[in-house]
């Protein structure tokens, strides 16, 4: 359970950092809610098989379904009070932290390589909160 945290918190919040609502909003919607991937993917514009892509690496991590939705729903609302890094413009995505123009594709490499204690940080202490929530419900 402990390492199915931590790695779909790594997940949700790099996917928060570099403003990828889209996926997040799917594997919510999908896992909490249970909205088809076809309903999410006609409600944000974006394709079934982009959409099952997302839910489908929750799930990896968790190791399976059930699980999957118990983490994400504890997980989740942490996610919410954390502050995108990458501002789009035009074409291209600003990262705030160190003031550099990247291509959209490029975001969430340039986050894992470039600012990694960063990431690191915001990881260990949501996971923490988490873990503990889990022990003491
Ligand atoms: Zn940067």
């Amino acid at each position: 359970m402990e390492e199915a945290i931590t790695a779909i918190v790594r997940y949700l919040v790099i996917k928060k950092l570099i403003n990828d609502v889209v996926a997040l909003v799917a594997i919510k919607e999908y896992l909490i809610d249970g909205e088809s991937p076809s309903v999410i993917a006609f409600k944000y514009r974006t394709s079934k098989f982009k959409v099952r892509g997302h839910i489908q690496r929750v799930i990896d991590k968790a190791g399976n379904y059930r699980v999957a939705t118990k983490v994400v729903e504890v997980v989740y609302p942490h996610i919410a009070s954390i502050e995108p890094v990458m501002l789009r413009s035009g074409g291209r995505v600003l990262c705030m932290l160190c003031n550099t123009y990247l291509r959209a594709s490029d975001a969430e490499s340039h986050l894992r390589k470039k600012h990694k204690e960063f990431i690191n940080n915001i990881i260990r202490n949501i996971t923490n909160i988490v873990i503990s929530r889990v022990r003491n419900p």
